[in-house]
């Protein structure tokens, strides 16, 4: 493992330009003009990646580890009360209950999830319990709840009168209708990165100054679903998926298509067989369409990846999906991903 380990860090800090995908970002100079820090790299998922990421930063420059730095991170937007898709202030399920899927995962194939839990604002503290102090990887609702208050974690009402207001004027339809991101970016507005959306999540991978890769992913999963509904978020392999000895992935989407085609665990697999973060994420979007063609034309679907270098790829069914990157020279980046439409 020391070996490498070391292997890892030198590859990293070796790299003088790590070419990201688009063009539009690079790393250069792993200089270590900042003490701790070089080669550290985190990405995320949307708009509310950029200040996830920044959160994560501040481990990660000061030599923090990966899995610390990805669990900070997610936590800034499950905290946010403009955000409506993740964490506290999530839109809630058809009957009214916010209902949170998390997952973390560690380089070393250590993972913990938590799913349909209910009442915690912050699974992704939970989903590390399960992971660190538990011999089982997912726990889910009423259990996850119990699991939960064991550990200490307060139970907190987390539906707020907005999101309680959006679900009431949902409620004169009912009709669910999981809708595609839009390149309107007036996430303010709504609590959806797209403008438009009923559903996003933040995934988070991190590689640390020691080369070390870590993983976190956590959503409320599709507005007005099913009670009792899980999207891929807490699935690992769907929604997150880490080997430190090839890279992560981790989606945002319609989480039914991607735990179908076990999404981000393709991704890893793909960059094992030597394919480009960027290579593998365009397949693994391609999967999902070609195996619905139809469907995949009015819904969303993105990955985004990092290998064990720190290269960063990622891909979307539509267009409007954008990814955060933060490093040693940039820590507010926002790219947007290429589509297939
Ligand atoms: N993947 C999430 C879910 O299906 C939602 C999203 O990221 O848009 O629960």
């Amino acid at each position: 493992m020391t070996d490498r380990r070391g292997f890892l860090k030198a590859s990293v800090l070796g790299a003088s330009a790590v070419a990201l995908a688009g063009g539009a970002h690079a790393l250069t100079g792993a200089s270590g003009t900042n003490k701790g820090n070089t080669g550290a790299r985190v990405i995320s998922t949307w708009d509310f990646g950029v200040a996830a990421n920044q959160a994560a930063w501040g481990v990660l420059s000061k030599g923090g580890n990966a899995l610390d730095a990805v669990e900070a991170g997610v936590m800034i937007p499950e905290a946010d009360l403009k955000n409506h898709s993740v964490g506290r202030a999530g839109y809630p399920d058809r009957d009214g209950h916010v209902s949170l899927d998390a997952s973390i995962m560690d380089a070393d194939g250590s993972c913990g999830a938590v799913a349909a839990l209910e009442h915690i604002a912050h699974p992704i503290q939970v989903a590390r319990r399960v992971m660190e102090r538990t011999p089982h990887v997912l726990l889910v609702g009423d259990g996850a709840l119990q699991f939960a208050l064991e550990q200490g974690f307060p139970r907190e009402e987390l539906l707020t009168p907005e999101s309680e207001a959006a679900w009431k004027e949902w409620l004169k339809t009912a009709h669910y209708q999981p809708s595609a991101n839009s390149e309107v970016r007036d996430y303010g507005k709504t609590g959806m990165p797209g403008g438009k959306d009923n559903h996003d999540t933040i995934g988070m991978l991190a590689i640390d100054a020691n080369g070390r890769l870590a993983g976190a992913c956590t959503t409320s999963g599709m507005a007005w679903k099913m009670r009792g509904r899980v999207g891929d978020s807490p699935i690992i392999g769907a929604g997150l998926y880490v080997d430190g000895d090839v890279g992560g992935a981790t989606s945002t989407g319609v989480g039914e298509e991607v735990i179908r085609n076990v999404g981000s665990f393709l991704v890893v697999e793909l960059m094992r067989h030597g394919r480009s973060p960027q290579d593998a994420c365009r397949e693994a979007v391609m999967r999902i369409v070609k195996r619905r063609p139809a469907a995949s034309k009015d819904l969303q679907v993105g990955f985004l990846a990092m290998n064990k270098h720190g290269e960063v790829g990622a891909f979307a069914i539509q267009s409007g999906f954008s990814y955060a990157v933060c490093d040693a020279t940039k820590q507010d980046g926002l790219i947007p991903s290429k589509s297939v439409y």
